[in-house]
């Protein structure tokens, strides 16, 4: 085991070389098409390399055809990277003619600087590098993008170059044909597709249009959502969106959060603010009275729109938005109570993902963070209560160091999807901060006043960024309990409809969500459709369905199952859908 993990550590090494001495190739090709390039900075990825460069006219795809053929030469010159440690002012002769490059070069601490040099090409860079560029076997240039220099919206926009290498050829085709797999995946692409959801930079970007059909999955979900809860001893809650700024003073968020926040409106003279999180509205329900000892734990859960100010260079889709409905608890409990609280907020969790078809997830633990609200024993009893939560239930996790909330520890679970991609998902987080700043207080045995323990927790993250995750997972084919329409009817010919129309009420007197189609298009147009568009279940009837009365049933993998009595096919799909089983 520990073997493996040392060969995995360093295949990890040695593809960010190949990779990143790509990016030195790229750069070269570039120059050669481009005499006038700026260099910007061109590292390694999780998945690849980039460089970015400042060019006389805007890269088009075809380009980097171009770029690509100019690589593909130099690595067949198998030319060595070779290694210099040059004074500062040579170095910055000899990046004369290069800003971005003399301007990183004054900001080295050091007297000296390394370039490497593979041809005529030089470049300023600690490496490592392959040793020369014949080790390169296998690579592909995948798109360009505009990128702000240092990130900062302020200095010039650079075009940056994406691409990516692989040590054969084997993997590298393996990753693109999972790219591809993932760009039609594309949650943005099949929302509209689908017809599930649409966002209107005219009314504001990153706010969702939640369509009918997209409505629809979500209701099923908020639905599900709220049984479980209920049977889990939550209360739901309702808090309105907006609130007095002096709110948001107390809960520190003015101080702490205001980049993230909406500006304030002016009303009467008065300051509101839409609101970024729900806390503070559960602290003022669970203040309306004096608590005692008895009535704790309180599980308050909301499904909660908040809206937070995003930068609009990161806004994506459903994943990155500036409105959106966490689902949302505060857990008010005594500090003997959170351990069990944890596990079960943990557990719940998990059999939220695992009902959703995520069977694989990663679970980490985020500990104190430099800057942080409370005392140290305060932060030592909970870090470890959060430990031996994750001990009972017998889960494997790895530690973030220094990661954790300024007001207190979290577990972070992220689900892997289908195609073996990581998101963000639920959280737990306990909170020593906000009970201090609103005093929060139950009425002790001992008829004392004692500060309550608070716990944040979403078991799914966002209805938008779950959503999100969710098409991709299943590429859009729903699971039949969350699929708008469950079935459709396809009547053969104009003779058939009245019996289509017939089983479909039949069906939808049961609660399953069934259609006819009945337009005058061919069969198998409508089975193409319906296909398309993941209805799991296609019923297609003529003479002898209605003869016999029964349905022939397709399903949207295309296999096709035998004609069959009504009530068995009503029992095939009552069951899936009792069972939010993930197969059909
Ligand atoms: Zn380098
Ligand atoms: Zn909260």
């Amino acid at each position: 085991m520990v073997e493996k993990e040392k060969k995995d550590a360093h295949k990890v090494e040695r593809l960010e070389i190949i990779r990143h001495s790509a990016s030195h190739i790229m750069a070269e090709a570039v120059a050669s098409l481009f005499p006038d390039v700026k260099f910007g900075i061109g590292p390694s990825t999780v998945d690849g390399f980039y460089y970015d460069f400042d060019l006389p006219r805007s890269l088009t795809p075809e380009d980097l055809g171009a770029i690509e053929a100019k690589m593909q030469k130099i690595i067949a010159d198998n030319v060595p990277f070779t290694r210099e440690e040059v004074d500062k002012k040579i170095a910055s002769k000899l990046f004369g003619a290069q800003p971005y490059k003399l301007e990183l070069i004054n900001e080295l601490p050091d007297k000296t600087v390394t370039i490497y040099r593979q041809g005529s090409f030089v470049d300023m860079c600690r490496g490592p590098h392959v040793n020369s560029t014949g080790e390169v076997k296998a690579f592909k240039l995948l798109s360009i993008a505009g990128a702000y220099w240092k990130g900062d919206e302020h200095r010039p926009m650079l075009q940056r170059i994406y691409g990516t290498a692989y040590e054969s050829k084997k993997e590298l085709e393996d990753y693109l044909n999972k790219l591809a797999e993932a760009a039609k995946r594309d949650h943005r692409k099949l929302g509209k597709a689908l017809d599930l959801f649409s966002l209107h930079e005219e009314a504001g970007a990153g706010l969702v249009y939640w369509h009918p059909k997209g409505a629809l999955v979500r209701h099923e979900i908020e639905d599900f959502w709220k049984k479980e809860h209920f049977k889990r001893g939550y209360d739901i809650v309702y808090t309105p969106h907006v609130a007095k700024i002096d709110l948001w003073k107390v809960s520190g968020h003015l101080e702490y959060y205001r980049d993230s926040m909406y500006a304030p409106m002016e009303m009467e003279g008065l300051s509101y603010q839409v609101k970024p999180m729900n806390c503070p509205g559960h602290i003022l329900m669970y203040k309306s009275q004096l608590r005692s000892y008895r009535q704790l734990p309180l599980r308050w859960a909301e499904l909660g729109t908040v809206y937070r100010w995003e930068r609009s260079g990161v806004l994506h889709g459903l994943t990155r938005v500036r409105g959106f409905t966490q689902d949302d608890a505060h857990i008010f409990c005594r500090p003997d109570q959170l351990e069990d609280e944890v596990v079960g907020v943990v557990e719940f969790a998990l059999f939220m993902l695992k009902t959703f078809g995520f069977d694989e997830y990663e679970v980490m633990l985020s500990t104190r963070p430099d800057k942080y609200a409370g005392t140290l024993e305060v932060w030592e009893h909970a870090t470890e209560t959060l430990k031996k939560a994750l001990a009972r239930l017998d889960i494997d996790y790895e530690i973030d160091p220094g990661e954790g909330v300024f007001y207190g520890p979290k577990i972070d679970i992220s689900l892997k999807d289908s195609l073996g991609r990581t998101w963000q998902g639920p959280t737990t987080q306990v909170d020593f901060n906000l009970p201090e700043r609103f005093d929060v207080n139950y009425v002790g045995e001992d008829g004392a006043e004692h500060r309550a323990v608070m716990v944040h927790r979403t078991v799914l993250g966002s209805m938008e960024r779950f959503m999100g995750c969710l098409i991709e997972h299943y590429g859009g084919a729903f699971p039949v309990w969350l699929s708008p329409v469950q079935a459709v009817m396809i009547p053969i010919a104009d003779q058939h409809s009245e019996y289509a129309r017939k089983v479909a009420a039949d069906l939808r007197s049961e609660g399953i969500r069934a259609e006819v189609d009945e337009r005058s298009e061919r069969m198998n147009l409508k089975i193409r459709e319906a296909q398309l568009q993941k209805i799991p279940y296609m019923l297609i009837v003529g003479d002898e369905e209605v003869g016999s009365s029964t349905v022939t049933v397709r399903l949207r993998d295309g296999r096709n199952l035998k004609a069959q009595p009504l009530s068995d096919f009503k029992k095939r799909i009552l069951s899936a859908i009792e069972t939010r089983s993930t197969t059909i």
